[in-house]
């Protein structure tokens, strides 16, 4: 089996511990040894790498809110008017510049036609194109007027990344086709949003009926939901129904925290603070200051901030990353989110980056073989040129990604 010797770089081995100096070996697609300062690993027959002892080598960044099929779109309408042939093409080319920024894994978070990310998942995974681990995920699964529901009763066929389902026995029937086609995630949209005329955030849209019918055919099959979930309801709608990955959660209330963290340990919020991150700086001139105001932007993020910390309190595990592939977030400024919880919500840089590491890699029920550098566990490895710790946002350069490993072959090997 072929073998690859990183020498001379500094360990963030993502398990919580501080980086240390010194070598890792990886063999086939496992890290098979870990040398810390005062050993060093035998070369025998090893491709060996130099991080001239400034690399920092990591874990591969895991994106728990992956929109692989959207195109750094303005618009939900523009979304939907994208054939399903280009919005494939759209996909397998996010798929790459994903693995190029060193995310090795994505957990998707919707795909922008029912079977784009099934097709993705199982190219990537037979090696015909490059691009990161990923559960593929249905379409938003919304109610009439929900987030996503375009149509107006001139304008039936208007689309946008939804189906939209009503009733418990639709609800069935859909997840069970999708299910059929291969998703590993059942995506459901059970709150409101502040986009949405008529289902605003903290409104609960989804029936608890219509949630419980999801829910009974996507445990029978062992597969996973996910949710975009912003009231208090769908929080706690989504926690009673075994919803394994909680979007947004920003306005839990007291009884929905408790029972987040009575779920704790199966259960993981995502609170994909990107894009109101973004707004509430202005997102690069697309919002004026009297808008920032107007929208609410900078209370949203201090609503969802104060939240996190009382999450991160109770013990539930918070992962990073989400809605990059819109105009005001797009792909490949994933890594933003880490320098996004480290400067609004109060985490520790070491606590950023477990969020979309190790805790991503629990989210993805691998947590025994994926977001850390251990021996035994499977080599998704970056080398970057600087310090994720001291400067969340050196991941941003793609300079500064020296290489990019998966599942033990070269994605991107180091410039000599
Ligand atoms: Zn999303």
């Amino acid at each position: 089996m072929p073998k690859t010797l990183f020498t001379r770089v500094r360990i963030l081995d993502c398990s919580g511990e501080n980086p240390f100096e010194g070598d890792l070996m990886v063999e086939g697609n496992r890290i098979v040894a870990v040398a810390r300062p005062g050993r060093t690993l035998p070369r025998d027959g090893a491709e060996v790498i130099d991080g001239g002892g400034t690399a920092t080598l990591m874990a591969g960044l895991i994106e728990s809110h992956a929109h692989l099929s959207i195109n750094n779109a303005a618009t939900l309408t523009e979304i939907g008017a994208i054939p399903p042939e280009e919005t494939t093409l759209i996909a397998m080319h996010n798929a790459r510049l994903y693995l190029d920024c060193g995310i090795t894994s994505c957990i998707s978070a919707a795909a922008a036609k029912p079977r784009i990310d099934v097709v993705i998942r199982n190219e990537i995974n037979a090696g015909k194109i490059p691009g990161p681990r990923l559960l593929a995920a249905t379409p938003w699964l919304t109610v009439t007027a929900g987030l996503g529901d375009m149509r107006t009763l001139h304008m039936p066929d208007v689309t946008s990344m939804a189906i939209v389902v009503d009733g418990p026995e639709n609800y069935r029937r859909v997840t069970r086709e999708l299910i059929r086609e291969g998703v590993d995630i059942v995506k459901l949209v059970i709150s409101g949003d502040s986009f949405v005329p008529h289902a605003p955030s903290h409104s609960t849209v989804m029936s608890e009926a219509e949630v419980a019918a999801a829910a009974e055919v996507v445990h029978a099959h062992g597969k996973r939901m996910s949710a975009h979930a912003r009231s208090a309801g769908a929080v706690k709608l989504a926690v009673k129904y075994g919803v394994k990955i909680v979007y947004h959660a920003n306005f839990a209330d007291e009884e929905a925290l408790d029972m987040l963290e009575a779920a704790k340990d199966w259960i993981f919020v995502s609170p994909n603070i990107g894009f109101t991150a973004t707004a509430s700086q202005g997102g690069n001139g697309a919002f004026t200051e009297q808008q920032i105001r107007q929208l609410g932007f900078r209370e949203e993020l201090q609503g969802a901030a104060a939240g996190l910390q009382a999450l991160k309190k109770r013990g539930v595990r918070i992962l990073g990353g989400g809605d990059y592939g819109f105009s005001l977030t797009p792909h490949g400024d994933n890594a933003l989110d880490l320098d996004h919880l480290v400067r609004f919500c109060g985490f520790t840089p070491m606590e950023a980056l477990l969020s979309m590491t190790k805790h991503g890699a629990a989210a993805m029920d691998m947590p025994n073989e994926l977001g850390q550098l251990r021996e035994g566990f499977l080599a998704d490895v970056v080398m970057v040129n600087g310090d994720p710790l001291t400067n969340p946002k050196v991941l941003l350069d793609r300079q500064n990604i020296l290489a990019v490993m998966k599942d033990g072959k070269f994605h991107k090997r180091p410039s000599t």
